[in-house]
């Protein structure tokens, strides 16, 4: 869209919109109406810095005329090809050109890759390749799937089955056979960390090895975590623990999956946690960075033990019954090696590195503001925790987030924990606006 073009007001009855209080949102509408790097434009024309990589996914920041051009240039190629049974040139080449960074050491990387339309989609992906894997190496007993309390795996049901937010579960059945490791927030022995990792919590990895002595590892396929928690308020891995979880899980014979849906793509400084962590699991999960969020799109980046598992049996065979009418679609392809170029071309998957110890000093800065209670940054993630407050929990961040975006910032905020993420390409002035923004207003707000 033309940045200068003002887009009418929409009539706000049809949409029911996802994630979203809809009717708070449609008596008090908050329309983005344009992008372009660093900011977006209101429908009144005015800038708002975006601290949020729009959810997560704008690491290259908005308005990337190549990628444009790039989707386009696709969509007269070649707009739809059947994914079944079926090839398009460029699923192939997109699935390369990832392998070449696949998570994991030179020799180790998971450079085996299935395409998804989303996230949740990835997810499910992934504990269904776990499943299928287990069967095929005569592990068919190991059905199980755990994920970890906090965590947040998208809304499918495979997703919220391993998933641990309260409020995406319990309007929902959950899939029989899962279970939850115990989250790692700990306030009381870890908060303010400044430098590196949370020093407590490694041993919370040992809660697998308790599960198994609960469960059997025979019925354990696969224990999926994030690396770096984000939607349910930035948590980080206390130091040490993805290291004993990924020996616990080796021991076992349980897969690990890593849900990099966040902090793939160069969020943490390194281009997978997996790298920046130097733990390599079994199966990665991505989505939103892969296309710069333009086009939905999800990876699932497995191992080539797991991959190699399963291309067995007759020729003929399906391997896998499994796929979307849009795994590996052409534009989305388009959109994600012209997005891959911006990276490494910017040096985008490393960049977060470079920034990170003054994106935490500003972060850190906000200490002294009233009602903070914890900070938490790692390479360009931070979450700013408020104490909630008494019987209102979440009312006091989400003033904050709304008086945020008045003053020309967008933010997010989970709870009473304002997350931050702004696309890799931020300078340092506008992490000192966002600080500054972000402190006024907390500072302003009982
Ligand atoms: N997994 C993680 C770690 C996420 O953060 C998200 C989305 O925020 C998802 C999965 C779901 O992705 P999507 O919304 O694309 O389905």
């Amino acid at each position: 869209m033309n940045q200068h073009a003002r887009p009418n007001r929409p009539a706000l009855d049809s949409y029911w919109m996802p994630f979203t209080a809809n009717r708070q949102f449609k008596r008090a509408p908050r329309l983005l109406a344009g992008a372009s790097g660093m900011h977006y434009t209101d429908m009144d024309g005015r800038p708002v810095l975006d601290g949020t990589a729009g959810l997560w996914c704008v690491n290259a920041g908005h308005g990337r005329r190549e990628i444009a051009s790039a989707v386009e240039r696709q969509l007269l190629q070649l707009d739809y090809a059947p994914s079944f049974q079926m090839g398009h040139p460029i699923a192939f080449e997109f699935a390369e050109r990832l392998a070449a960074i696949a998570p994991g050491p030179e020799g180790q990387r998971l450079d085996r890759i299935f395409f998804t339309g989303s996230g949740s989609e990835s997810v499910d992906t992934a504990l269904k390749i776990a499943l299928a894997y287990q069967r095929a190496i005569g592990q068919g007993t190991r059905t199980r799937l755990i994920g970890r309390e906090r965590g947040y795996h998208g809304v499918g049901f495979g997703g919220i089955s391993v998933g641990g937010l309260v409020n995406n579960r319990r309007a929902f059945p959950t899939l029989p056979g899962t279970d939850h490791l115990r989250h790692t927030h700990d306030i009381a022995r870890n908060a303010f960390t400044r430098e590196g990792l949370p020093a407590h919590g490694a041993e919370l990895a040992d809660d697998l090895e308790r599960l198994v002595a609960l469960h059997g590892a025979d019925t354990i396929a696969a224990v999926i975590v994030e690396p770096v928690a984000g939607s349910t308020g930035v948590l980080l891995p206390p130091e040490g623990y993805l290291q004993r979880l990924r020996e616990a899980a080796t021991r076992h014979g349980i897969l690990l999956i890593f849900d990099e849906v966040i902090t793939g793509f160069g969020r943490l400084g390194s281009p997978f946690a997996a790298d920046h962590f130097g733990v390599v699991p079994d199966l990665v999960t991505t989505a939103k960075g892969l296309t710069n969020g333009v086009i939905p799109m999800g990876a699932v980046f497995a191992g080539r033990h797991v991959h190699d598992a399963l291309m067995q049996g007759p020729e003929g065979a399906i391997e896998l019954f499994h796929g979307y009418t849009y795994s590996g679609h052409p534009a989305a392809c388009a959109a994600g090696l012209a997005t891959l170029d911006i990276y490494e071309r910017e040096g985008l998957l490393t960049r977060a590195a470079a920034l990170a110890g003054h994106w935490a000093g500003a972060m850190h800065d906000l200490r002294a503001a009233p009602n903070v209670v914890d900070i938490r940054t790692i390479g360009l993630v931070a979450g700013v925790e408020l104490a909630p407050r008494e019987g209102a929990p979440g009312a006091r961040a989400y003033e904050v987030f709304v008086e945020c975006l008045a003053r020309g910032l967008l933010i997010r905020v989970t709870g009473d924990i304002v997350a931050l993420s702004p696309p890799l390409v931020v300078e340092a002035g506008q992490i000192d606006e966002m600080a500054a923004t972000l402190g006024e207003v907390i500072r302003a707000t009982p």
